[in-house]
């Protein structure tokens, strides 16, 4: 990978803005929510809406059968006892399909429950009542793990990027992002080599699909290539964006 021009920005953070970027953070990851209890569903929404997660909410089973076999999420949040189909039958259908990352709610803890989960394709589980603050934190592991990328830190080239702080870092100097701008180049950085189209990339940063918008994709490429040189993002004319597996 060739790295060109290069911004550094080497002003104090607080001249240059980084307190909007570790402050409310704008992420890439899109998460269902699977839970009848509409007050905990609500809570868990908005929780996580104010880390940058983008949620989709199911009350019942089959809704949440329904979406997570509909669209591609990053990560799933599904209560064990259901109406209309139950947790443990949901995530059965779910694996014959999909290998979203499931992180189980459940009222339990007894040890047969935990391990049968896990034997059914669940990929980690808190037991109720949690702190909102692990439930964040398990999802983020999952995200990083089923894109295999267990740290935190995905370094390309001289280009690192911290998932966790939300920084990017180019031969060790911070680099001034916005938070779409930084959302965008951590999609492209968990999927290398992975052609995303515009479209997929504005619904990850806006969670709406509205094609007619997605050329605002552009927008932000061009920033991203001033910033850590041209050849960091590569084009597939009228298809989308690529940064190149290493
Ligand atoms: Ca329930």
């Amino acid at each position: 990978m060739t790295m060109r021009t290069t911004t550094i920005d080497r002003s104090l953070p607080e001249q240059r803005g980084l307190a909007s970027i570790a402050g409310p953070r704008e992420s890439v990851m899109r998460v269902l929510i699977v839970e009848d209890e509409v007050d905990l569903a609500n809570v868990l929404r908005q929780a996580l809406e104010e880390e940058g997660f983008v949620c989709d909410v199911a009350l019942d089973g089959v809704d949440g059968l329904f979406n997570a076999e509909s669209w591609d999420y990053d990560a799933i949040v599904l209560d064990l006892m259901l109406p209309e189909l139950d947790g443990r039958e949901v995530l059965t259908k779910l694996r014959e399909q999909k290998t979203t990352p499931v992180l189980i709610l459940t009222a339990r803890d007894a040890l047969g429950d935990k391990v049968d989960l896990l034997d059914r394709g669940a990929d980690d589980y808190l037991t109720k009542p949690f702190a909102l603050e692990e439930l964040i934190a398990r999802l983020r592991a999952l995200v990083r793990r089923a894109v295999h990328h267990p740290r935190p830190v995905i370094e390309l080239g001289e280009v690192e990027i911290d998932t966790v702080a939300r920084v990017l870092r180019l031969s060790g100097e911070l680099v001034t992002m916005s938070p779409k701008e930084f959302a965008l180049v951590e999609l492209l950085a968990l999927h290398q080599g992975e052609l995303m189209t515009r479209s997929q990339i504005y619904e990850h940063l806006y969670g709406e699909d509205d094609a007619t918008l997605s050329n605002v994709v552009d927008v932000f490429v061009s920033r991203i290539r001033k910033k850590l040189g041209h050849g960091f993002v590569r084009t597939r004319r009228g298809e989308g964006y690529v940064i190149d597996a290493e």
